[in-house]
């Protein structure tokens, strides 16, 4: 199947507030513009030379989603054009992303992302060190930021109950910040192996990268 019939495929069966965001990390542009054709705008990268290289080369009205993790000194590179910011798991992370937004006169936007795996190697928030900054007087004072809601990868297992678990506690907490509008509020959560877990658990926001470009190869 080409690039355009995956992507079509999940896009058909897609519910209306979920948005897709094509994980294009590792392939050439050459696929990234087959799905622009089809009609595709949004689209996720991890590292930073690879989003600004990508950036560069492909049409502007792409909505570029930093979905890595995403080092302090290297905010500066994508600061002029980021669309969202996944994976922001620090308070001074959330600093420098406002620093760099208003050097650039923009207001970026955020999701915090929240552990819930098992595992001891995800970034992330935990539900406490969340709701703690959330409520804190330091988030009124980031004027350039916009945190629009929250992201999160579930443990990387073959149990589904288990993902469905992590996915629900991540809905729960979001369901109870007083912060958001229950409207508006993005969750991210949901990848090629979990994706319809994830919308059925409340997700928004799905990244999902080898189901429609095939796997990635890292050695190239
Ligand atoms: C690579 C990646 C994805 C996409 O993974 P697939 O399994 O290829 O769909 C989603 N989210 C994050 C954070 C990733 O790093």
């Amino acid at each position: 199947m080409s690039v355009k019939e995956n992507l079509l495929e999940i896009k058909n069966t897609l519910p209306s507030n979920v948005t897709l965001v094509a994980v294009s990390k590792t392939k050439p542009n050459e696929m990234i513009l087959e799905a622009y054709e089809a009609g595709h705008r949004d689209f996720g990268e991890n590292y930073v030379q690879e989003l600004v290289d990508k950036y560069e080369q492909l049409p502007k009205d792409i909505n570029w989603h930093f979905i890595g993790h995403l080092q302090s000194n290297k905010i500066k590179y994508i600061a002029p054009f980021v669309y969202l910011i996944h994976g922001v798991d620090s308070v001074k992370l959330l600093e420098e992303i406002n620093k760099q937004a208003k050097k650039n006169n923009r207001t970026i936007n955020c999701l915090l992302q929240i552990f819930i795996a098992q595992e001891e190697t995800k970034f992330g928030f935990s539900f406490d060190e969340c709701e703690l900054f959330l409520n804190s007087d330091l988030l009124s004072q980031l004027k350039n930021i916009n945190i629009i809601g929250f992201m999160a990868m579930a443990s990387n297992t073959e149990n589904v109950e288990q993902i469905r678990k992590e996915f629900k506690s991540l809905k729960e907490f979001a369901s109870k910040s007083l912060i958001f509008n229950p409207s508006s509020l993005i969750l991210s959560f949901g990848m090629s192996s979990d994706y319809k877990i994830a919308i059925g658990e409340g997700s928004t926001m799905i990244r999902v990268g080898s189901m429609i470009f095939g796997q990635r190869n890292y050695n190239i």
